[in-house]
């Protein structure tokens, strides 16, 4: 027979048991491998498909990412759909890549009018921009909002390592509580990005014709690829534009001395011209992606095409 005193004691110690229990449940779900179920995701919303990866390498399942360039368009020219915009009213948080890129910079102050809960992160900080190879051309053309600097800075590894360091800074300011499980994830993909980055500079090392290589392209998107790795980039379009007749014998004279077999056009745009300086000089045209959004395996592609060039 149980008394009024033992009942008590009994119900204290199941609450006891239960508080204990719940403890190490709760500090089970809020560990990094497994955050499911009640959490809703954070919406994040970045410019460019590259930045796809670097945001959901780093916030796993706590992450809903919006991109507002699509698949296929040209970040130098796109205008969003207004439903497109409408989606940035869910959004925590703004990844710009920050380097000067037009869509950035003729539509982050509406961006920003949208949402102005919204916090707003350069996810450039800390990279150091290299001039744009196309505005230091003598005859500019007006009207043209090229920026001053090379806009594409993720197609170096190195700096998409900085892109990720100030995403998983990012992600931290809106979700300080799940600081433990993005920083884990930061380093795991940090760590495949530097074994991407010694994959590249030893595969183009340890060919011996790469004294600085040339790269003959048509968008010229490449340039901090090949200051990091020792390639040289020649563009045949410049400010946007298709080439003068005079320019494209310039290319096709350069090309011709440097003994060029390949050239390198985007899915983003037409390779018209490329085609015909190809069939000029007996190369071929090859088809690479700047704004692939599957970043490591799109790179190990783009080494390949360069290495077999
Ligand atoms: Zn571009």
């Amino acid at each position: 027979m149980i008394n009024v005193k033992n009942r008590t004691l009994i119900l204290f110690l199941s609450i006891v048991t239960l508080l204990i229990s719940g403890t190490i449940v709760y500090s089970l779900v809020s560990s990094p491998a497994d955050i499911t179920g009640s959490q809703e995701k954070i919406v994040v919303a970045a410019s460019v498909l590259p930045q796809k990866e670097f945001i959901e390498k780093v916030g796993g399942d706590r992450v809903q990412v919006i991109i507002m360039v699509p698949q296929g368009a040209d970040p130098h020219t796109y205008e969003p759909e207004p439903s497109k915009l409408r989606e940035l009213s869910q959004a925590k948080i703004y990844f710009e890549v920050g380097s000067g890129i037009e869509f950035e910079m003729a539509w982050m102050d509406k961006i920003k009018s949208l949402n102005s809960q919204m916090q707003i992160i350069n996810s450039s900080e800390g990279i150091k921009l290299i001039p744009n190879q196309e505005s230091q051309e003598p005859n500019q053309s007006e009207g043209n909002i090229a920026s001053e600097s090379d806009p594409h800075v993720w197609v170096s590894p190195r700096n998409a390592m900085q892109m990720v360091e100030n995403t998983y800074q990012g992600l931290v300011n809106v979700d300080p509580a799940h600081k433990n499980y993005y920083l884990k994830n930061k380093e795991n993909y940090l760590h495949e990005l530097q074994e991407l980055d010694s994959n590249i500079r030893q595969s183009l090392e340890h060919d011996d014709n790469n004294e600085n290589q040339t790269i003959l392209v048509y968008h010229p998107a490449w340039g901090y690829f090949c200051k990091e790795y020792g390639l040289k980039q020649i563009a045949i379009q410049h400010n946007g534009k298709e080439p003068s007749a005079q320019l494209i014998a310039q290319i096709i004279d350069e090309a011709r001395n440097k003994n060029v077999q390949a050239i390198f056009v985007s899915p983003q745009f037409s390779s018209r011209n490329a085609e015909v300086i190809a069939q000029e000089i007996g190369a071929q045209t090859v088809v690479i992606d700047p704004l692939a959004p599957d970043y490591i395996q799109n790179m190990e592609n783009v080494l390949k095409a360069f290495q077999n060039s």
